[in-house]
């Protein structure tokens, strides 16, 4: 392996080279293995691991062996768009989940609040019932209906006869 300082000039495929060409917006990252320590797979000298490092450019730098090139610019653009949606399509599905959940959750706060309703009258009934505080229905003509308010103590018969009028 050819080591280099940061001042080298070489000559390759009959071009002058230099490692004062790593710019950013000209040239992509070293490539490492994932794991333990390894040479950059473009062969430009530097090498990294866990613990160490080195090489004739900044080893976490740019890497001057791997130019980008328009075709690669554009395989990365297309990547990035990919992932974009990648993240978008996902980012719609916890959305559509949530709503979902939101749902189900409103739908059940419905049903406590018609079961609430639904006790409280009851408990009213008892508390007018426990107060003495309720009309008895005579069924002789003399109860108002639109008039009264609050509990009403009913037989069944004529409570029979009131839905029969009214189903009329
Ligand atoms: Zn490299």
């Amino acid at each position: 392996m050819v080591f280099r300082t940061k001042t080298d000039r070489w000559i390759e495929n009959g071009k002058e080279q230099t490692c004062d060409l790593v710019d950013p917006d000209k040239f992509g990252e070293h490539d490492y293995d994932e794991e333990g320590t390894s040479d950059c797979k473009h062969f430009c000298g530097c090498w990294a691991g866990p613990a160490r490092s080195g090489g004739p450019v900044n080893p976490f730098g740019r890497c001057p062996k791997n130019p980008i090139t328009p075709e690669k610019r554009m395989v990365e653009l297309h990547k990035d768009a990919r992932d974009l949606n990648d993240r978008l399509e996902k980012d719609f599905k916890t959305i559509n989940n949530l709503e979902n959940k939101v749902k189900v959750l409103l739908g059940k706060v419905e049903l406590h609040g018609k079961e609430c309703r639904r006790l409280r009258k009851v408990l009213s009934l008892h508390e007018s019932k426990a107060a003495g505080e309720y009309w008895v229905w005579q069924g002789d003509g003399n109860d108002h209906l639109e008039s009264l308010s609050g509990a009403v103590l009913i037989q069944a018969d004529d409570l029979r006869i009131l839905k029969e009028k009214s189903d009329a």
